[in-house]
């Protein structure tokens, strides 16, 4: 198992191997205002960039102990009462030094020189989507998030759960509350399976399973930690986090940052989503068979047609070899437009989207991209159409194509311009808190009683208030200017019923 060798969107938010961790740092804390919605998204961001895909090559079967470690035995208790699970069996607790979790974590120098093509491969298609510009490391940035990104991880190839730290201190216990979650979760919906799924329907899986461990965590949080654990819990939280986010802003690209938070930035809302829709039921319908990314991307669309993802075909140019084939899924589409266009419009361009497939190939000495893509409908079409070319536009010179085939489906090449080249590159990891914002804005809505039109239109009437630079800035709730439109947002849908 080759952690870059699957390609970027294998790496990150879309599936990878079947491994995951959990974030580094607190959950965000709680709102009570509706501008500070705004503001806790943004914490959210931050508090999410970490987590995500770790590589592990593992040998022979799972071997289960017949009982809990006992520092492990309540916890696990806690939590499959508050699951409404039971373990059908204990499994193995690593408590690791933080030399012994770097070495479960990051990369072998055996595998990347086993594989230093297709770590060259997915660098190139980085490069070839716009989401990076020169030289890269993919190995060392998928290091770092690993490692220093995260606090915890569950194996479903092992069957064992992995912690760096070998004192039980109220965050070691929160961790460990998350991880017993993902072991509830592979025992009764197989999480191993991420690996056979496509990559976009892999990644949904794994974002509902964030979800859901995120929310029984904080219910940990709330209800078994003492007022005092619990500040020690959150002081212990902020100082790590924020180191963690610190050495992950300097040394890893936002894309492969975003690509890693995605199913934490998106998972938490959905998983909240389907709770309030269908209760705990929800969340188990959604591990048991997910829905589209677009479901994911924009929880409003569960149970909708329109999010039924259109199947299409891509051809690579004759004599190309094939390097990977899948689909991209909204939330890529999205970080790829980001990356050259104004947010805002990303996110109305992918919000049309119907379906795509891709196919990076190498064409001569050239690793290219091959995307088609087509949208709800005509309109939502021809937007892609528009905005891929806007895209193509403002990239290097001759890298990219768009075009129609004969189904009148858009269709759409970047190649990588190399090491030498440069290319802008826009996209910051802020980028995911538009379409998590709205997600937000939408269920604070409904809490307060509004009906399922009424809350969509004020969410997206407050995003098309505020440009995408106002709704990233943390001051923006104490701006003056700020309740009054908002105010005028929210009568304006309840007046339209
Ligand atoms: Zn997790």
């Amino acid at each position: 198992v080759g952690a870059p060798a699957a390609g970027p969107f294998a790496g990150g938010a879309h599936g990878g191997p079947p491994v995951e961790g959990q974030p580094v740092g607190g959950g965000p804390v709680g709102t009570d205002r509706a501008p500070a919605i705004v503001l806790f998204l943004s914490a959210l961001v931050v508090a999410a960039v970490v987590g995500g895909g770790i590589y592990l090559v593992t040998q022979g079967g799972a071997q289960y102990p017949s009982k809990w470690d006992d520092r492990v035995a309540p916890i696990a208790a806690w939590v499959a009462a508050e699951r409404g699970l039971d373990f059908e069996h204990p499994v193995e607790v690593n408590f690791l030094t933080d030399e012994e979790y770097a070495a479960e974590t990051r990369v072998s120098e055996d595998l990347v020189e086993e594989d230093a093509e297709e770590i060259a491969d997915a660098a190139a298609e980085f490069r070839a989507l716009g989401l990076l510009s020169g030289e890269f490391d993919v190995v060392e940035s998928v290091n770092t998030l690993s490692d220093s990104g995260t606090l915890a991880f569950y194996s479903p190839s092992t069957q064992q759960v992995y912690v760096r730290g070998q004192t039980l201190t109220p965050a070691l216990r929160v961790t460990l509350a998350h991880e017993l979650v993902h072991v509830l979760q592979d025992q009764h919906f197989d999480l191993d399976r991420m690996a056979e799924l496509s990559s976009t329907r892999a990644g949904v899986l794994r974002a509902v399973a964030e979800g859901d461990a995120g929310r029984v965590e904080e219910r940990y949080v709330e209800e078994v930690l003492t007022d005092a654990e619990r500040e020690e819990y959150e002081a212990e939280s902020v100082d790590d986090g924020q180191d963690a986010v610190d050495e992950i802003r300097e040394e890893v690209p936002d894309a492969l940052t975003a690509l890693f938070a995605a199913p934490y930035v998106f998972g938490e809302p959905l998983v909240t989503y389907l709770y309030e829709t269908d209760g705990q039921s929800g969340i188990d319908a959604a591990l048991q068979d997910p829905p589209s990314e677009q479901v994911l991307f924009n929880p409003f669309l569960w149970k909708q047609a329109e999010a039924d993802d259109v199947e299409v075909d891509v051809v690579m140019p004759p004599g190309a070899t094939e390097i990977t084939r899948d689909d991209f899924g909204p939330i890529a589409w999205y970080l790829v437009l980001s990356s050259r266009l104004d947010p805002k419009e990303a996110l109305a361009v992918v919000d049309g989207l119907g379906g795509d497939a891709y196919v990076t190939f190498r064409d001569g000495d050239r690793v290219c991209v091959r995307a088609t893509v087509v949208g709800d409908d005509d309109a939502a079409t021809a937007r892609f159409e528009s905005a891929l070319t806007a895209w193509v536009q403002a990239g290097p010179e001759g890298a990219g194509s768009v075009s129609r085939d004969d189904d009148d489906h858009v269709r759409f090449q970047g190649c990588d311009p190399g090491e030498g080249a440069e290319q802008p590159v826009e996209l910051t990891l802020e980028v995911l808190a538009l379409p998590a914002t709205r997600t937000q804005l939408y269920l604070e809505t409904r809490s307060a009683g509004a009906s399922r039109s009424q809350a969509w239109c004020v969410a997206t009437g407050v995003l098309d208030l505020f440009s995408f630079t106002d709704l990233i800035d943390p001051t923006l709730p104490e701006r003056q200017d700020v309740t009054g439109s908002m105010m005028g947002v929210m009568e304006g849908c309840v007046a339209a019923g």
